[in-house]
């Protein structure tokens, strides 16, 4: 887990950009988005993420190390809609308090974001997250 090659943020640091040569609107569109939208979840589900990144993954929009509470998100989402990434970010966070997908889980999205279902991912693998 350690050495897969990524990039991490921290809430007080931005990522490091070159400036130029990435496309605006594209690849930065998550690094502005996902700081926020982690901090206004934090506050509203009274957790604490202590650490989180952005990577390239094949088959998840997001992933969540319950024991850690690390989360990950996948570097395709900075193409994705931000009502779409705000989606993702909350159900890894949903996921601090529910480990499956299962009633209680959807109960939960429910409360904290009753339109959910429709900003799910266009493309939908074959699970969401973990
Ligand atoms: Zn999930």
């Amino acid at each position: 887990m350690a050495s897969v090659s990524c990039y991490t943020f921290r809430p007080t640091s931005r990522p490091r950009s070159a400036g130029s040569a990435s496309t605006a609107g594209t690849a930065s569109n998550s690094d502005r988005l996902i700081p926020d939208l982690v901090d206004r979840w934090e506050t509203k589900l009274d957790v604490t993420v202590p650490k989180w990144t952005i990577r390239r993954m094949k088959t998840k929009w997001g992933s969540c190390n319950r024991e850690t509470h690390h989360l990950w998100f996948n570097v395709e989402l900075a193409k994705s809609h931000p009502d779409c990434l705000e989606y993702i970010v909350v159900h890894e966070m949903a996921h601090y308090f529910e480990r499956n997908h299962g009633e209680r889980f959807t109960k939960l999205l429910d409360s904290q974001l009753p339109d959910w279902r429709t900003r799910r991912p266009s493309t939908q693998w074959s699970s969401v997250g973990s």
